[in-house]
């Protein structure tokens, strides 16, 4: 710590350089966890609130390190995002999690039109081959173009906007669908909503919670359905946990749901054996 001179910042120094010798550790940790198979996917259902029937999944990331165990993707999908290891990783999640679903239907598991949501990270549209790599994958797991769902921000539609606008659409040519995530949070003007070929809107946990209980929370979960649905959308409400906001969201016009209520993140065994003992089909 000499460097910073005598004195008192010596405690605090010698805690940055604790967290920062981590981070770096953590960095390198990563760097090697494709190779070393550590990375798995999650699939939580997306339910029909119409049929009850199994609408798709969305694929979660999860890394199961060596040391640490299990670490959320809300603290290393930031690390990779700022690494640029989010592009082999992002790029290993799209392959994992249609192979699987391609599986799935091969083992007859799941109907025909189940699809499969992918989160897809803003620097993954700073990738030139972004497109190609998405194309290539289909062709090789044998993936209908019209089942993958690629869910994107609205942050990362605004930040990125100019280079994303290209590639949205020529994800979408291709026949795959683009859901806005987390809609709700990001302020984006509704004029260049309007400009973006968006299939989907996924409504924001932080507006679901609260359904069944407060009443001015209702409001804003009507808005944003009424507005998906004139924008000719469909509506996916997040984390929805007890059958009061499953009422309330039906009784407003959303077509499916997503939460623990239903179930939470499983790994590919655990969504067999779901469906196998299970009403969903
Ligand atoms: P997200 O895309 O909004 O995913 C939904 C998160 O909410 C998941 O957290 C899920 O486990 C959690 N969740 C689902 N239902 C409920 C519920 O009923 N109650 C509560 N309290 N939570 C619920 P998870 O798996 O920890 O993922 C966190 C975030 O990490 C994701 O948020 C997404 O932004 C990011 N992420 C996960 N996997 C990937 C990935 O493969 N690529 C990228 N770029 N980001 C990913
Ligand atoms: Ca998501
Ligand atoms: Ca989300
Ligand atoms: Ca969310």
């Amino acid at each position: 710590a000499k460097y910073l001179g005598q004195g008192s910042p010596q405690l605090f120094d010698q805690r940055m350089q604790k967290n920062f010798r981590s981070r770096l550790q953590l960095e390198t940790d990563l760097r090697r966890a494709i190779e070393r198979d550590e990375l798995l996917l999650n699939y939580q259902l997306i339910v029909s609130l119409l049929t009850g029937e199994i609408a798709g999944f969305e694929a979660l990331v999860r890394w199961n390190h060596p040391k640490r165990g299990l670490v959320s993707p809300v603290q290393f999908i930031p690390l990779a995002e700022e690494t640029g290891l989010i592009v082999p990783i992002g790029e290993w999640v799209l392959r994992t999690a249609c192979k699987q679903m391609r599986q799935w239907q091969i083992e007859q598991l799941v109907n025909h039109n189940v699809t499969m949501s992918v989160n897809v990270a803003g620097r993954q549209f700073a990738q030139l081959k972004l497109v190609n790599m998405i194309q290539d994958i289909l062709q090789e797991t044998g993936l209908d173009a019209k089942l993958l769902r690629l869910e994107i921000t609205e942050g990362v539609i605004m930040e990125h906007f100019e280079s994303a606008t290209t590639q949205l659409q020529q994800l979408r040519d291709l026949g795959i669908q683009l859901s806005i995530d987390d809609f709700g949070t990001g302020y984006s003007s509704l004029s260049r909503l309007q400009q973006f070929p968006i299939d989907i809107l996924k409504i924001d946990r932080s507006f679901v919670s609260p359904l069944g209980s407060k009443a001015e929370n209702r409001e804003i979960v009507e808005t944003i359905i009424n507005l998906a649905v004139n924008l000719k959308m469909s509506v996916v409400a997040e984390g929805v946990e007890t059958l009061e906001q499953i009422l309330e969201l039906k009784q407003l016009g959303c077509h499916y749901g997503q939460g623990y209520f239903f179930s939470r993140p499983l790994d590919s065994e655990g969504i067999k054996q779901l469906i196998l003992n299970h009403q969903f089909k």
